[in-house]
């Protein structure tokens, strides 16, 4: 670091020496991680552009429709570029979907009927799939549950894996129709699932049971890895644009990915029946969508070692960590436990703090739709709520986990990270 970069962090932020000696120490730690990410990277970079290559993209597909939108080729192909670069059938990516959870909802009310069951494999899933389940009160908002779908679990060994043998007991129930896995961690304390190891468990299900498709909840986890789930076996996927893939410029929206089937079925549920992907006017939004998804592999990474930074430095302050800086990892969420609620805020205020927009306000816990606990969410983005922007979020509850993600340029995460470590210093 600049010797000119310590004064101005010095005084504008009043960086304690403790702090900046902190930095020195993480950063020596952590370059050597940074190698293999690159690698992914790069490959990953490669991926996409050989698939905008051959679906021929062009200034034409930045379209403008309006109306129906009947016909938006800019739509169409990007949805194509999704389907070749998830090596699967097809695809739907729509700025309408209002967030991931609402693609993850088309997913599951798409592809279930009544009668049918729904099975978690990977513990209780993110706190806002329980009101799309029906788990969270009996409140009548047209759940899963109030459609007669019912719902099994089986959670996850203590040391956070798949419990392989449950799983087998749990299969034997003939009506389960979808089995559903969260790659990402969530408000959770264990690593992420590899897509390595996403794929052991998808060919010991279809084993099995073939009848049964797997779902996977891919949300931060795009450009992880060098595969994706629909590269092991899941048969359809979900996830948000405002996180890895969206590549933090486009402005909203989620994608699902997989057979052609089933995305057509969850099609139906973004629009209608018989309307499916073919409507949707896109109101001049393409080349955003299809820059961001250029840009992801690179950002998503950017990301990923400003969480790898945080680890090691928040270890080193005293804090417990998970994932640790040299664990493999196969999303961008970086947990850190506080055990103190006030820290835990100092924590997410200083991310607010660090941040180029809002970074004048104070962010306080408070109830969030689709969230039981009050949450603190530190988030100063361009685009609202996004998380591959530097933001930090905590449920109000013990152990008082902080939640870190994102960050558009590692430079701005480290420096976000700084801020906030030395106001948890005091
Ligand atoms: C972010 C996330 C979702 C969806 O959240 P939205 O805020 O609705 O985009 C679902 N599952 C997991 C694991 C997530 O991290």
């Amino acid at each position: 670091m600049l010797q000119q970069t310590k004064d101005l962090l010095k005084t504008n932020y009043k960086l304690k020496d403790e702090t900046l000696d902190l930095y020195e120490r993480a950063i020596k730690d952590v370059e050597g991680q940074f190698k293999m990410y690159d690698e992914i990277r790069e490959f990953n970079q490669l991926k996409v552009l050989k698939a905008f290559q051959q679906e021929r993209i062009s200034d034409a597909h930045f379209t403008n429709s309006s109306g129906y939108g009947y016909d938006d080729i800019g739509r169409d192909s990007l949805d194509k570029v999704y389907a070749r670069i998830f090596n699967a059938e097809a695809a739907i990516v729509r700025p309408h979907f209002v967030n991931g959870t609402h693609a993850i909802g088309a997913a599951l009310f798409g592809n279930l009927r009544p009668g049918d069951k729904l099975l978690c494999v990977s513990g209780k899933p993110y706190d806002t799939l329980h009101s799309i389940i029906g788990i969270s009160g009996d409140e009548k908002i047209g759940s899963l549950k109030e459609y007669g779908i019912n719902y099994g679990q089986v959670d996850l060994t203590e040391k956070g894996k798949f419990d392989f043998e449950k799983i087998k007991e749990a299969l034997e129930d003939g009506s389960i129709k979808i089995v559903h896995i969260q790659r990402s961690t969530g408000y959770g304390w264990r690593n992420s699932f590899l897509v390595s190891e996403i794929g052991e468990v998808i060919s010991y299900i279809k084993n099995l049971r073939k009848d049964v498709n797997v779902f996977v909840d891919n949300c931060y986890g795009e450009f992880i890895d060098v595969i994706e789930p629909t590269d092991v076996g899941a048969d359809i996927i979900a996830g948000s644009l405002i996180k890895n893939i969206g590549g933090g410029i486009a402005p909203a929206g989620g994608y699902i990915v997989g057979k052609e089937e089933l995305v057509k079925q969850a099609a139906y549920r973004l629009t209608i029946p018989g309307i499916g992907g073919e409507c949707g006017a896109t109101f001049g939004l393409m080349r955003t969508l299809f820059q961001g998804l250029f840009l992801a592999p690179h950002v998503s990474m950017e990301a990923v070692k400003g969480a790898i930074f945080c680890s090691r430095i928040m270890e080193l302050a005293g804090f417990e960590v998970l994932p640790k800086f040299d664990d493999k990892r196969s999303d961008i969420i970086q947990a850190i436990k506080f055990g103190k609620e006030d820290l835990v805020v100092d924590f997410c205020k200083g991310i607010q703090y660090g941040s180029p927009i809002d970074s004048y306000v104070q962010c306080e816990p408070w109830e969030m739709p689709g969230y039981k606990d009050k949450i603190i969410m530190a988030a100063g983005a361009f685009v609202q709520g996004s998380s591959i922007e530097l933001s930090a979020d905590a449920p109000i509850r013990e152990p008082y986990i902080a939640y870190l993600q994102g960050g558009l340029t590692f430079d701005h995460a480290k420096i976000g990270i700084l801020i906030a470590l030395n106001k948890v210093l005091g």
